[in-house]
């Protein structure tokens, strides 16, 4: 492998650690953070991310308070709870779990949430606020490639960014965050033509399509910057990225690996977004 490991696993442990000591300076100021996590139904994913974000608050010391939900659910009974944890002092952060079942409107309960609540960053409020650049939350995945771009210490700034999917919880995000950065953007989707050529004239690479290992070598410049955010269980049960790890590491100067690349940030990025919502509703700092 030629490329070096941009470990997701070792930049969480630290912004983690970091998160655990400002909520041990916030609790002497008399502010406890508290995360809920929304689940419904009983799809085994969901229940994986779910569990692994409670047992982060409970590493760090957050609150979370987990509300699970029968699949039957209906739309206006988890409107109710939504509504019931806005108005809930101890409740800093509300998570929904997506996907939602087909009978309910996603959109519809993401509207729900509180903005100020609304640390996935998925409220139009907060779309609209990241778009501008002037931001509470940012949301959660995106924001946890680019603390793995920073980690490989390559300056952003002028470079070509090719971000591959431009879903509104990763791709169109991405795409604002590299454009912050000062990145010349190209977004990537099932329609675009001639779809290897124009990843291959990307200096830094955000892969977010769904598919297991479809990025091959043949993608990829050499000396590029590729950041997996896929997350594609195969038959075997083995969990692969949307690139196609090895041969792809042969060329590209960094790269993350799934697992432990970009997941973990994914997790530790809704932490810093329940403190900082904790902070901004405590009116204290
Ligand atoms: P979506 O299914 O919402 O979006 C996929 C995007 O990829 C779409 O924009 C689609 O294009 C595009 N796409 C699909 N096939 C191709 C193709 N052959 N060529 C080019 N573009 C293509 O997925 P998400 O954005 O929600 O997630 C993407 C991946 O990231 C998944 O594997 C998911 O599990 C993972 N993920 C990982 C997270 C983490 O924490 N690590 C968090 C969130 C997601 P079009 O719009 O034209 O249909």
């Amino acid at each position: 492998m030629g490329a070096e490991l941009l470990s997701g696993k070792v930049v969480s442990a630290k912004i983690r650690e970091e998160l655990k000591i400002e909520l041990i300076n916030m609790k002497k100021d008399g502010i406890i953070a508290g995360l809920a996590v929304v689940i419904v139904g009983d799809d085994a994913a969901s229940r994986v991310y779910v569990n692994a974000k409670k047992k982060a608050c409970a590493e760090i010391g957050i609150e979370s308070y987990e509300y699970a939900l029968s699949e039957e659910t209906s739309q206006a009974e988890l409107l109710d709870l939504v509504n019931s944890l806005n108005s809930n002092n101890k409740v800093n952060g509300i998570l929904v779990q997506l996907p939602l079942p087909k009978h309910i409107d996603e959109e519809t309960i993401i509207n729900a949430i509180n903005p100020s609540k609304d640390v996935d960053a998925f409220h139009p409020h907060n779309v609209g606020k990241i778009m501008i650049g002037n931001y509470d939350f940012l949301p959660c995945t995106p924001a946890g490639v680019m603390e793995l771009i920073k980690e490989s210490g390559v300056e952003i700034s002028g470079k070509e960014c090719v971000v591959v999917g431009r879903s509104n919880i990763v791709g169109k995000p991405q795409a604002m965050l590299l454009l912050h950065s000062n990145g010349t953007i190209t977004v990537c989707h099932s329609r675009t033509r001639d779809l290897k050529e124009v990843c291959r004239r990307a200096d830094i690479l955000v892969v977010a399509i769904g598919k297991a290992e479809f990025v091959t070598k043949e993608y990829v410049k050499p000396g590029a910057v590729v950041i997996d955010v896929g997350m594609n269980r195969l038959e075997n049960k083995k969990l692969v990225g949307d690139v196609a790890f090895e041969e792809v590491a042969e060329v590209a100067s960094y790269i993350t690996p799934v697992p432990g690349g970009v997941g973990p940030m994914t997790i530790a990025m809704l932490m810093k977004n329940t403190v900082k919502a904790a902070i901004l509703q405590s009116g204290k700092k």
